[in-house]
């Protein structure tokens, strides 16, 4: 009941119902927020008195009363969504405490014990729903801790928490706050502010980085609280019942003794390793080992929990599925396989695309060439290697990000409001916090690197600079963290390609079990096929022939001739120089691709794109020297070339119709190369493709141009191959027309690039300059160019498969933009039929799984 109860709401319940012991509680549902905010921010009619009902029966349960001084009952306030978002949203616990009830609680618990829960309550209360910063408390704490001379909260006296009880209260008289004394007004606004954390700018922040859409809102889980701060025998602890990050078959987690649970995931105290709670608290350790069994048994999958020990006693305060590495992510579903645990279908499930994204990511080329460079070593809190440029905040992480720079975010701990910086920035390193704080858990939910706990780092965030291992280190200057082993190496370590393990393969042979689409890659070089086989790619969706000619300087040059060439025998010249190149290019990547389809364009981007950048009179007068024009001709033919609006210019199919010359070329190019490599024996499938048609005559002339030239490499060579024709299909009336354009393609390969672009009228070129904003202001969810915009250029696919299988039943449909690598659009394709997708070679894993996925 995820989507009415959140996740945390749920999994409570259900934790209760197959016998853990879970503390009393009720939740306020999902639906109940959308109301609430429907409503201009206030509780829906009737809301509010069955929350009084859901009160009695915690009360009822406990034999305790909310505000009741003799022997009172408190409750913890907590969000949960449908999705789990950790940290995202509020959480109030030891609600219920006024100056009366905290009196009452010391008589009957203990005086420390007392005072500490109730200055807990008045920072988070004052925080999450007054809206005082967190840090004035902190503040407050800090300096009374220095005054009385110790280091650690807990080290604090009854005497000295019930004075911060009394500083606690003067941060609300000086920010012009209240504190409720009422404990069900108390109740009521928390619930409240938890409904209103929904819409804060770091839960909406996360959801758009995480693609989550569609909730309702969150649910609010009202408990009786146990404690954790009751002396030597309670705590509270966060645990995984395998390792998050490795996937080891090990239970993996820390927790501190005589604490709340915010001071394990806030990262307030470096806690303790879960293993030695087997000694600490013995008999609460048995029983977490069997519930953790028990659960994973349950769910059939690594579980996240959080509990807490009252005075010996285990309560289970939360299980859900537990966030975790791509290696992580594949060791575990292939163990759970082989445990009998769950089946091949589960496992293909419960590896994210992401996930697989991870494991393709790089690592340090030379683990020992750094060794002289370690400044300091923290806790490897999530693995793989980064390298960046220091910063001290989101913002600044963000700049840089968008600038195309590599970042490494330091900060002293992380706050949830980070997650953008944590987001934009290759990895994260903080001076506090364990392996369960929150910039721990987001890091390996997004492989991120992430050092965290790292004591020694002192950091001045105001002055923008840190020091560690007495390197002192400014914004700017360059870092690596090795988040496997916990270090962090001043400067730019080398970075290699990831190596790819055996239980990645095992799995992915899996993952192909399922698939119904087709996955293939582009590639423009046989080195890149090569990768792309490597991967699993079942052949080449696209070769953007053009990226050819940059190659060495004779063959730009060659192209620069053909460019500036006045007139057709010139052109024809310097084609015929480019022709061995590109047959050469084709062989190898025939050669690499043996027995699978690969598909050629023909050239597609405006002709100036190959000429040089820079100074005008440079540019004449080198172009003047390749060419042998001079220098008022190369002028001339530059102020020709010149277009207002070149991808909506002299390009694609335009330029092999306006010089039919480049598309023999091209043509003879691939099938010279075709003839030659099946002749050593090999399956060579060609596809030739025709780029940005918009009209069927259009695709007449270069199908006419195509077969005539391969009449004549055929008669010439005295040998043939079987060939395709198709056209890409990335202008809208091509795909609006696809009944008549289908009469002449043997296949279709959607543009979705260009395809985007034209439909919404955004310049490919130039939408960064409004895209930040529109994704800010929620105009647009996602970058069309990214995710497909489903509802509006998916109309279009889907209109344009019909109609070309109306006309051509047997028309083999694909997609060759760059969302073929993306799998919420993957799902999109293999629901509409499509045959194949396909993306750049490092994304092939992730399509295949996602087509997996979305077949499931
Ligand atoms: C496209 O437009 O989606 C495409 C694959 O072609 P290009 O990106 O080269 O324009
Ligand atoms: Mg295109």
């Amino acid at each position: 009941m995820k989507t009415l109860l959140g996740g945390k709401g749920a999994n409570l319940a259900e934790m209760n119902r197959i016998g853990l012991s879970v503390p009393a509680g009720f939740t306020v549902t999902t639906e109940t927020c959308a109301a609430f905010h429907e409503n201009g921010g206030e509780l829906p009619a009737g809301c509010w008195d069955e929350m009084l009902e859901g009160l009695a029966f915690v009360e009822k349960c406990m034999g305790k009363k909310l505000g009741d001084a003799s022997d009172p009952l408190l409750l913890s306030v907590r969000s949960g969504a449908a999705v789990s978002m950790p940290g995202m949203m509020d959480t109030v616990l030891n609600l219920g405490l006024n100056d009366d009830v905290a009196e009452g609680l010391a008589a009957k618990a203990g005086e420390k014990f007392a005072y500490d829960s109730y200055r807990r309550f008045l920072d988070m209360y004052g925080d999450v729903v007054m809206g005082i910063e967190h840090h004035l408390f902190e503040h407050q704490i800090d300096s009374l801790k220095k005054e009385v001379g110790v280091a650690q909260d807990n080290e604090l006296t009854a005497e000295h928490l019930r004075e911060l009880v009394k500083r606690y209260k003067k941060v609300y008289e000086a920010e012009g706050k209240m504190f409720p004394q009422e404990p069900l007004e108390q109740m009521r606004l928390a619930a409240n502010a938890v409904f209103d954390s929904w819409n804060s700018d770091r839960a909406k922040k996360y959801m758009a980085i995480n693609q989550i859409t569609g909730l309702k809102g969150t649910a609010v889980n009202i408990q009786a609280m146990v404690f954790g701060n009751m002396g030597e025998t309670s705590g509270t602890g966060v645990c995984f019942t395998r390792n998050p990050s490795t996937g080891e078959n090990l239970l993996y987690g820390e927790y501190l003794v005589n604490a709340q649970g915010e001071d394990v995931v806030a990262g307030i105290r470096t806690p303790e390793d879960i293993l030695t709670m087997k000694t600490a608290l013995p008999q609460a350790y048995e029983d977490l080992v069997r519930n953790t069994q028990l659960l994973e048994k349950h769910y059939k999958d690594m579980q996240d929990i959080e509990f807490t020990v009252q005075e010996g006693k285990l309560y289970m305060l939360q299980t859900r599925s537990g966030k975790r590495t791509g290696a992580g992510a594949v060791k575990i579903a292939v163990d759970l396989v082989e445990d009998g645990m769950i089946d091949r279908q589960r496992a293909v499930q419960i590896v994210e695309p992401t996930h697989v994204d991870q494991l393709l990511h790089p690592q340090f080329k030379d683990e020992s060439a750094y060794a002289a460079d370690v400044i300091g070593v923290g806790l490897p809190a999530s693995p793989g290697a980064a390298v960046g440029q220091v910063v001290f905040d989101t913002e600044t992480a963000e700049e840089l990000n968008a600038q195309g720079k590599k970042c490494i975010l330091v900060r002293v701990e992380t706050s949830p409001e980070d997650v953008g910086g944590m987001n934009a920035a290759e990895g994260i390193l903080t001076a506090r916090g364990g392996m369960t704080s929150h910039a721990a858990v987001v890091a390996r939910g997004w492989g991120k690197t992430c050092v965290s706990g790292c004591s020694e780092l002192v950091v001045d965030e105001e002055n923008r600079w840190l020091s560690l291992g007495g390197v002192k280190l400014h914004e700017g200057d360059w870092v690596s963290l090795n988040g496997t082993t916990g270090e962090v190496i001043r400067g730019q370590v080398e970075l290699a390609p990831p190596a790819i393990s055996g239980d990645l393969d095992k799995f992915m042979t899996w993952v192909d079990e399922f698939r119904r689409l087709k996955v293939l890659a582009n590639a423009d070089t046989p080195e890149d096929a090569k990768t792309a086989r490597d991967n699993g790619a079942e052949g080449i969706g696209l070769v953007r022939t053009e990226h050819m000619f940059f190659g060495t300087g004779e063959r730009i040059m060659a192209v620069r001739r053909m460019i500036m060439a006045a007139d057709t025998a010139t052109r024809e010249a310097a084609l015929t120089d480019l022709l061995p190149y590109q047959r050469e290019d084709f062989e190898g990547i025939f050669r690499a691709m043996d027995g699978c389809p690969v598909t050629i364009r023909l050239l597609d981007p405006p002709l100036h794109e190959f000429l040089p950048d820079g100074d005008l009179d440079e540019i004449v007068a080198m172009l003047s020297a390749d060419t042998g024009a001079d220098e008022h001709e190369v002028v001339e033919r530059i102020e020709k070339l010149a277009e207002i609006n070149p991808m909506l210019g002299f390009r694609g199919c335009r330029l092999a119709i306006t010089y039919p010359e480049i598309g023999r070329m091209q043509v003879r190019a691939i099938l010279e190369a075709a003839v030659a490599v099946q002749a050593e024996g090999k399956v060579v499938i060609p596809d030739i493709m025709v780029p940005l048609v918009g009209t069927l005559e259009e695709l007449r002339d270069q199908t006419a141009m195509i077969r005539e030239t391969a009449k004549a490499v055929f008669e010439e060579k005295g040998a043939e191959v079987a060939y395709r024709i198709g056209t890409m299909i990335e202008i809208p009336r091509a795909a609006l027309m696809s009944d008549q354009i289908a009469t002449e393609a043997e296949f279709f390969s959607f543009g979705t690039n260009d395809l985007t672009q034209m439909t919404f009228g955004y310049s490919r070129d130039d939408v960064s300059k409004f895209l930040p904003t529109y994704l800010e202001r929620g105009i647009l969810k996602h970058d069309p160019f990214q995710v497909l915009d489903q509802a509006g250029v998916g109309q279009l696919i889907e209109t344009s498969v019909q109609r070309g299988r109306a006309t051509r039943p047997e028309l083999k449909v694909g997609i060759c933009g760059e969302h073929g690598g993306d799998p919420s659009s993957v799902d999109f394709f293999h629901r509409k039929d499509l045959d194949y997708v396909s993306c750049s070679p490092f994304r092939v894993p992730i399509a295949r799984l996602a087509a997996a996925q979305a077949a499931l």
